[in-house]
């Protein structure tokens, strides 16, 4: 959001940085140089789901103290620490004490910038609100086989109190938000508690909308309570599609096939709630024409228009400790890691399918603000270039229309 401001580190006694994403990690590295090289006295610590992942690569970087998530008691005594006032040697932060502890502080956004300053909700008018962001829960209970949060959470998840939420929407709500994002990895993990939110939500704010990421396999599962979500200012649903392939979606232990996300995606249209679908377009297993196909695919489902252009563009994250490294077929392109990129690289088999990735990329970052559907068409005359083939239209089966969305697209 900032540039550090000059003099910022003059008084500093103790730094530390938050890692929840990927993304945010690396940009944090030229962050944490600068504050060792200029103050080489003053103990760091990165702390949050990326931080144990990459713990070899930020002590190389001068980084003293390494938590992950749940880390809040052990944090505040690396602070107290710092200040020369031990505290008593903290709970562990997987403790049920600790946990429970950590759950039960409503976030103190004092000395954030303003609200206003970060994503807004674009509604399909061009309107736009403020967004704020909260968690009803951290940690998942699946164990895909692509994702950084299976190597930390274990398959597991913990839900924070009601009280607690309520309480920091609450907050935002008086600092001018008019949205919510519920920023867990997946809203139903814990569906009785996150439609009781929702429904309290509802309750004290009735013109608040919010969204959510529900994975399809949820979805699909927890049909009969769509309609609630419906009801009570759900304004989309993002949803992890990653692939329409079932041999890919089986690869990564996504839960869900092909059909379900047909099924999720008629049903969600029937009853009025956007999804936001997220895709793993370039993988190992992506070829030219799968991606021709793919992109096909999505236009007969109706969902163009509901993809953030970001999404037309990914490739397949290999973090430290992923469990994509189980599979020969990942470890045979996969390189040694890289802690520039903090990932496994990998090459395709088909350098045509790198080459188009990067095509893609490059178009969708010359506008990302076009219409969706202009961009959509863009990059299927990429693919269809990479395939050396003339296309055969293929008719929508649905009627197009615009959704609401985050003015900063969600990807890892
Ligand atoms: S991809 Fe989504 S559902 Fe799967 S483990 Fe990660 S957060 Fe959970």
């Amino acid at each position: 959001m900032d540039r550090l401001p000059a003099g910022a580190l003059d008084d500093v006694t103790f730094a530390a940085v938050s890692l929840p994403m990927h993304t945010a990690t690396r940009l944090a590295l030229p962050v944490l140089r600068t504050l060792k090289a200029r103050r080489p006295d003053v103990p760091l610590c990165a702390f949050g789901l990326y931080a144990p992942l990459n713990e070899a690569r930020l002590r190389a970087d001068g980084v003293d103290v390494v938590l992950g998530p749940e880390c809040e008691d052990s944090l505040v005594a690396a602070a107290l620490a710092a200040h020369g006032r031990p505290a008593a040697a903290p709970a562990a932060p997987t403790s049920p004490s600790a946990r429970a502890r950590a759950l039960a502080v409503v976030p103190d956004r004092a000395g954030l910038p303003e609200l206003e300053r970060y994503a807004h909700v674009r509604w399909p008018d061009g309107r736009e609100g403020v967004a704020g962001v909260a968690e009803a829960s951290r940690g998942c209970k699946h164990t895909c086989r692509h994702c950084p949060i299976v190597p930390v959470y274990e398959g597991r998840f913990v839900a924070v109190p009601a009280d607690v939420v309520l309480a920091d929407i609450r907050a935002q709500v008086a600092a001018g938000a008019t949205h919510i994002t519920f920023a867990d990895p997946d809203f139903f993990n814990g569906p009785t508690h996150a439609l009781r939110l929702v429904e309290a939500l509802h309750h004290e704010w009735p013109a608040l909308t919010y969204d959510a990421t529900i994975k399809v396999e949820h979805l699909r599962g927890h049909d009969v309570l769509l309609p609630r979500l419906a009801d009570t200012g759900c304004a989309f649903v993002t949803t992890a599609v990653e692939s329409l392939d079932d041999a890919v979606l089986a690869r990564l232990d996504k839960g869900h096939t092909r059909a379900d996300v047909e099924a999720v995606t008629a049903r969600c249209r029937d009853l009025g709630l956007p999804l936001a679908p997220t895709f793993l377009a370039f993988t190992p297993w992506t070829t030219v024409d799968g991606y021709r196909r793919f992109l096909d695919d999505i236009e007969a489902l109706g969902l163009v228009p509901h993809v953030a252009p970001v999404q037309w563009t990914l490739r397949l994250l290999v973090t430290e400790r992923s469990r994509l490294l189980e599979l020969d077929d990942i470890r045979a392109v996969a390189r040694p890691f890289d802690p520039g990129t903090l990932t496994h690289p990998w090459t395709h088999p088909d350098a045509r399918v790198d080459v188009l990735q990067h095509a893609v990329m490059a178009r969708v970052g010359v506008a990302p603000d076009e219409p969706r559907d202009v961009i959509f068409a863009a990059i299927r005359a990429l693919a269809d270039a990479a395939a050396g083939a003339l296309r055969t239209p293929v008719a929508p089966l649905v009627a197009r229309a615009a959704i609401p969305y985050l003015t900063e697209p969600w990807y890892c």
